[in-house]
């Protein structure tokens, strides 16, 4: 695990900060960070391994099999990760999704579901649920995360075909398997089901096409991600990477393609409509459109540390909170004390520095968290 961990958050110090009736009012009520952002989304990883080796993500030279993963102990179990997000929810957290690694290796996740399903919300809508998935076990899966009250999957796929599928997984694993996941959750009506493509030029770029052919008139929105440098350990280089108006450029060449309006303010994904209506795309720009100004999202690592960017070097320890015995006042009090804190604009930082220590995966930068580890 690289990222420092920040020891315990220290709540005498909080106490001393921000006065003990402070902390009793931070117990619920919406929470907004240093720049305005209101906290809306929690991202939650449930293991911190995956039966795939991405290799913009969990690369095998690195993650091999002497990575030291963690031990289920220090996992946080279904009942605290059901308490720490019921604490999200009442400073208005309206929608959660699982992540991992690869979250449904974490057996009878449906129970997780369930408990999460059941939490109310401060609105009274409906918290909604979903799951990014790498779709290999989806098929098995689909209908019990249905039944358990899972809303939608967001499945990672980065090619149709066989070969470069496996150049960007590095497993052997067929693409016909993530397709009959895609189809299974569908028939249960786990939709809209958003289809990740990670683009990595020299690797996959060719497939941007392919790709968009085969799900345009289906209910799938495919959506393109520019190839990001997460975490310390896969090489990112610029020139790797495939921009969106590239991305756009290439479809459009052939499927004409119009801009749309976003679904809701701090949507990731910019939206394009096929002109015939046949659906549409989105495309993911952190690296060359950075939408840092409307990040909502707070992400809570597989052993219960607060991480407030995908790219931090550091996070909060909420479980040697939930541990020590702590109330939820005192922990709610913390996760308000972070997110207030909060003010982190990462990709944006990294547009502007084109020459500096961002720029080109700087060795002297500090070691920023794995995604494998936090969740995309
Ligand atoms: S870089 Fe960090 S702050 Fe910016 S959008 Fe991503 S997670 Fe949010």
């Amino acid at each position: 695990m690289s990222a420092k961990v920040i020891p315990v958050l220290d709540l005498r110090h909080i106490q001393r900060a921000a006065h003990v009736p402070a902390l009793a009012e931070a117990a619920t009520g919406l929470l907004s960070d240093t720049l305005a952002r209101p906290l809306r989304d929690l991202r939650i990883s449930v293991t911190d391994r995956c039966n795939f080796r991405c290799v913009y993500c969990m690369p095998k030279e690195v993650f091999d099999k002497n990575y030291a993963f963690l031990p289920h102990a220090a996992l946080l179990s279904f009942e605290e990760i059901t308490r720490i997000a019921s604490l999200f929810v009442a400073h208005g957290v309206e929608k959660i999704r699982l992540t991992g690694g690869e979250p449904l290796l974490r057996k009878n996740l449906e129970r997780l579901v369930g408990m999460l399903r059941a939490l109310p919300t401060p609105s009274g809508n409906e918290l909604d649920l979903t799951l990014t998935t790498n779709g290999s076990l989806l098929a098995r899966k689909a209908q019990a995360l249905k039944d358990a009250g899972l809303n939608r999957v967001t499945v990672s796929l980065d090619s149709l075909d066989d070969a470069t599928f496996k150049r960007m997984n590095d497993v052997d694993y067929p693409v016909s398997d993530v397709l009959r996941g895609i189809e299974e959750a569908h028939r249960v009506g786990l939709g809209p089901i958003k289809v990740n493509m990670v683009v990595k030029g020299g690797l996959n770029d060719q497939e941007i096409l392919p790709m968009a052919r085969h799900f345009k008139g289906s209910p799938v929105v495919l959506r393109f991600i520019e190839y990001m440098d997460v975490g310390a350990s896969n090489g990112w280089k610029m020139d790797e990477v495939i921009p969106s108006a590239e991305v756009v450029r290439r479809i459009d060449q052939e499927l004409a393609l119009v801009p749309v309006a976003p679904n809701y303010s701090g949507e990731t994904a910019a939206r394009w409509q096929y002109a015939d209506g046949s659906g549409e795309i989105g495309l993911i720009s952190s690296v060359t459109q950075a939408f840092c100004h409307e990040c909502t999202r707070a992400r809570l690592s597989t052993e219960g540390k607060l991480y407030t960017c995908l790219f931090a070097t550091h996070g909060h320890d909420l479980r040697a909170l939930l541990r020590e015995g702590r109330s939820d006042t005192e922990i709610s009090g913390a996760i308000a004390h972070v997110w207030e804190a909060r003010g982190d604009r990462y990709s944006e930082l990294r547009r502007a520095d084109t020459t500096g220590p961002l720029a080109e995966g700087d060795s002297t930068a500090p070691r920023k968290v794995e995604m494998s580890y936090i969740g995309g």
